[in-house]
């Protein structure tokens, strides 16, 4: 019976939001960091791949079960680019403002302006489980031109959702969490975990 889950990661909302979705189900989530569990390399081509390097880096280090997600946006007129390297699309250090301007002037005469936030969680039991538990989510919205709203992060202020009229930038916390690819992933993997631990 898993009692407690490192996360790995140490942004203090994925915490928050994690362990409001873990909660009913007992667990409680600890911060890799709280534990001196270092930041693990994400050198893999896909999400899923990252997300699984850095669960078992974090299941190896705290000797406990452990979870990690990995996402970013992909851009279907850049063949799926930035992907993988979302964080670090206009190179290091990260910085959002420069991701944002290199996306845009990319963008600058295409007419396919379509998008998607791209979620893997993966879940370990200990570093060497042949079972993980692997669930994903997508959101489907268009980059604009121009930044709208001033909530979310990274990409937010360009990512506007048709069907809503407003960007992610624009939705209150809860209402983004509700839709977007990391609650997707996240409701999955809990779906998941119920079924196999039975609880
Ligand atoms: P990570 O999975 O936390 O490493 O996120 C990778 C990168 O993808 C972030 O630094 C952002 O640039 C982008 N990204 C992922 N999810 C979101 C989101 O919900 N809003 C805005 N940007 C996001």
């Amino acid at each position: 019976m898993i009692k407690q889950l490192v996360l790995a990661s140490n942004n203090a909302g994925k915490l928050r939001e994690f362990g409001e979705l873990m909660a009913p189900l007992g667990i409680d989530i600890l911060p890799q960091s709280q534990l001196g569990v270092s930041e693990a390399d994400e050198p893999h081509f896909t999400f899923v791949e990252n997300a699984l390097a850095k669960a078992r880096h974090a299941a190896q280090h705290a000797k406990l079960p452990a979870f990690a997600d990995d996402s970013g946006i992909c851009v279907a007129a850049l063949h799926g680019e930035p992907g993988v390297h979302s964080a670090r699309f206009a190179g290091n250090p990260k910085s959002d403002p420069r991701n944002n301007e290199k996306l845009v002037t990319l963008l600058q005469s295409q007419t396919d302006r379509r998008a998607h936030y791209y979620c893997a969680v993966v879940l370990v039991r200990h570093a060497q489980d042949p079972e993980p538990l692997i669930a994903e989510g997508r959101w489907h919205g268009e980059i604009i031109a121009t930044p709208r709203g001033d909530g979310g992060f990274g990409y937010d202020p360009y990512f506007f959702v048709p069907a809503l009229g407003k960007t992610a930038a624009e939705l209150p916390a809860e209402e983004k969490n509700a839709i977007s690819h990391r609650g997707q992933a996240l409701r999955r993997l809990i779906a998941m975990l119920r079924e196999r631990e039975n609880i």
